[in-house]
C-alpha cells in the first residue's frame, strides 16, 4: 500500500487525505489543533472555515459556481458534505461551520486508510510529503521552509480596514454617489478639501505603527513589507508621496460633492457592511497603526468627527509561498522533490480554491499524472487556478476564481450575463471531454 504524509487538517489537507484513502493509500495526516490554536481557528475540528461561513456562489454563470462544478466533475469529496451541511444563503452555497466540520472530522477519524495525529510538525523529513498548513502555518514550520526556498520566496502580511456604525456619521457631509452616477449608489462618500486632506496625509506620515510580534518583525524588516498589493497599508501609501492617496483609492473623479456641485480634492469611500447599512467599512484604509492613532486619525475625515469604531484595521498573517520560483509543475518544491505544496500556501485564495488544490495534487499522486494542466483544459477555472500557481508574474500574489482567468470565447458577445453563460457552458463542456475525465 503506497503512503503518503499530509501535513495541515484544513481544507486542502482533508480533501487530499480522502482523496488518497479512497483510493487505497495508506494516510499520516498531521494537525496541529488543539494542542497548538492558529491566531484564527477556534476548535479542535478539522476543515474548520475561519472566517464567513460562505463558499459562495452556486450559480453556474459565476465564476465561483463554475469552479464548484468543474470540481464536482473532478470528483472533489468536500464539496458534497458541504452541501449536506447548508444552511439557507440565497444563491450561495453557505455551511453549518460546526456541522461541516465535525462530519468531515468523524468521517476521517473513521476512515480505515488515515491515521490521524495531533502533533504540530516542524522538520519535512524525505517521505512523501503534502504540506497544506495553509495561511496560518506555524511559525516552526515556516522555518523548515524557509530553510528550503530562502525567506524572498516567502510572503507574510495582510491588512484589513476598519469598520464605522452607520449612526456615527454626519449625513450633512457624507454623501451617496456612485463615481459619475453609474449604477446603484452603494458607497458613502467623505470629501476632503485641500487643506483636510494634507492634514490626513501629515497625520498618516507621523502616526505610531502596531508593533509586530518579534518573529514577524524579523521578515518585517527582511521582505521589506510584501503585503498584497490591494491591502496595502494606507500609511505605507502616504509615505510613497503626498499625493499617492488622491490618485489612488481617494481619487475623488466623477463624484461631485452636491453641496459644491465640484469634485472634492479627495474622497474616502464608505461601503456597507451588511444589508441593513448599520456599519461600513472605510474602503482602501487597510491599516496596522496602533488602535488609539486609528482613532484620532480616521476621524479626521470629513463627516467622521464622531466615528464609532466596531472594529479597528489591522494586520494578519497571509503566508504563501512565491510558487512561480519554488514549484516545479506537478507543485512539488524545486529544492525538495518528495515534498508537495497544497492550498492557499501554494497560492491560490479562498476556500474553495483551497480545497481544490488539495483535490489537485492528489490526484496527480494518485493517477500518477505528470503534468496536471496538460490533462486540464485552459478554459477552466480549475486549468487556469493550477496554472497560476506556477506561471512566472511580477509580484505573485494568491488568485481566486474569477472570469478573467479564462481565454476570450471565440465569438464576442456583449451581454455580460450571456457571456459568462457561454464560458461556463465552455468549460464544462471541454471539461467533461478531457483526458482527465476520461482517466
Ligand atoms: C483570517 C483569515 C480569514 C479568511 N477568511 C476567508 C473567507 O471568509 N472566505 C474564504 O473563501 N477564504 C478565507 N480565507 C482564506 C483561505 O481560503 C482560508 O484560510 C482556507 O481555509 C485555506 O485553506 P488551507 O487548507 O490552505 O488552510 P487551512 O484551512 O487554514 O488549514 C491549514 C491547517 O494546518 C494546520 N497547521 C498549521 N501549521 C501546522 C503544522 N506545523 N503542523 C500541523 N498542522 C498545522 C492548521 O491548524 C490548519 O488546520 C481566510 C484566511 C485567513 C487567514
Amino acid at each position: 500500500m503506497k503512503q503518503i504524509k499530509i501535513i495541515g487538517a484544513g481544507l486542502a489537507g482533508c480533501e487530499a487525505a480522502l482523496q488518497f484513502a479512497d483510493n487505497n493509500w495508506q494516510v499520516e495526516l498531521y494537525e496541529m489543533r488543539p494542542e497548538k490554536q492558529t491566531e484564527a481557528h477556534q476548535t479542535a475540528n478539522f476543515a474548520e472555515v475561519v472566517c464567513s461561513n460562505s463558499l459562495k456562489s452556486k450559480l453556474i454563470t459565476t465564476a465561483s459556481g463554475l469552479l464548484k462544478a468543474e470540481m464536482k466533475l473532478l470528483g472533489c469529496k468536500l464539496l458534497p458534505i458541504a452541501e449536506e451541511c447548508s444552511v439557507p444563503a440565497g444563491n450561495a452555497l453557505a455551511v453549518d461551520r460546526d456541522v461541516f466540520a465535525e462530519k468531515i472530522t468523524a468521517i476521517i477519524q473513521d476512515h480505515p486508510n488515515i491515521n490521524t495525529h495531533r502533533e504540530e510538525v516542524t522538520i519535512l523529513n524525505d517521505e512523501l510529503t503534502i504540506v497544506a498548513t495553509g495561511p496560518l502555518t506555524s511559525k516552526e514550520l515556516t522555518g523548515a521552509l524557509i530553510e528550503i526556498i530562502g525567506e524572498e520566496h516567502l510572503y507574510f502580511f495582510d491588512a484589513i480596514a476598519p469598520i464605522i456604525t452607520a449612526e456615527s456619521i454626519d449625513e450633512d457631509i457624507i454623501y451617496r454617489k456612485t463615481r459619475y452616477d453609474k449604477g446603484e449608489a452603494d458607497y458613502l462618500n467623505c470629501p476632503f478639501s485641500k487643506d483636510e486632506y494634507y492634514a490626513f496625509v501629515d497625520a498618516l506620515n507621523k502616526a505610531e505603527k502596531h508593533e509586530a510580534h518579534e518573529f514577524e518583525s524579523k521578515f518585517f524588516e527582511n521582505i521589506n513589507f510584501n503585503f498584497y498589493e490591494n491591502c496595502t497599508p494606507i500609511e505605507e501609501l502616504a509615505r510613497r508621496g503626498k499625493d499617492t492617496l488622491r490618485y489612488g483609492v481617494m481619487k475623488p473623479v466623477g463624484l461631485d460633492d452636491p453641496r459644491t456641485g465640484r469634485w472634492p480634492y479627495a474622497v474616502i469611500q464608505l461601503r456597507a457592511e451588511n444589508n441593513d447599512k448599520t456599519s461600513y467599512n472605510l474602503v482602501g484604509c487597510q491599516t496596522m497603526l496602533k488602535y488609539g492613532e486609528q482613532k484620532k486619525i480616521f476621524r479626521l475625515i470629513p463627516g467622521m468627527q464622531k466615528a464609532e469604531f466596531v472594529r479597528f484595521g489591522s494586520i494578519h498573517r497571509n503566508t504563501y509561498l512565491n510558487g512561480p520560483h519554488i514549484l516545479n509543475d506537478n507543485l512539488s518544491l524545486k529544492n525538495k522533490l518528495n515534498v508537495f505544496i497544497a492550498g492557499q500556501l501554494a497560492g491560490v485564495e479562498g476556500y474553495v480554491e483551497s480545497i481544490l488544490a488539495g483535490l489537485l495534487v492528489a490526484k496527480l499522486l494518485v493517477e500518477d499524472i505528470g503534468k496536471i494542466d496538460e490533462l486540464l483544459p485552459n478554459t477552466t477555472i480549475s486549468g487556469q487556478l493550477w496554472k497560476h500557481m506556477m506561471t512566472e508574474q511580477k509580484n505573485f500574489q494568491p488568485m481566486n476564481a474569477n472570469f478573467g482567468l479564462l481565454p476570450p470565447l471565440e465569438e464576442r458577445i456583449r451581454d455580460k450575463k450571456l457571456r459568462k453563460q457561454k464560458y461556463s457552458e465552455r468549460a464544462i463542456k471541454d471539461l467533461r471531454s478531457s483526458s482527465i475525465i476520461k482517466k
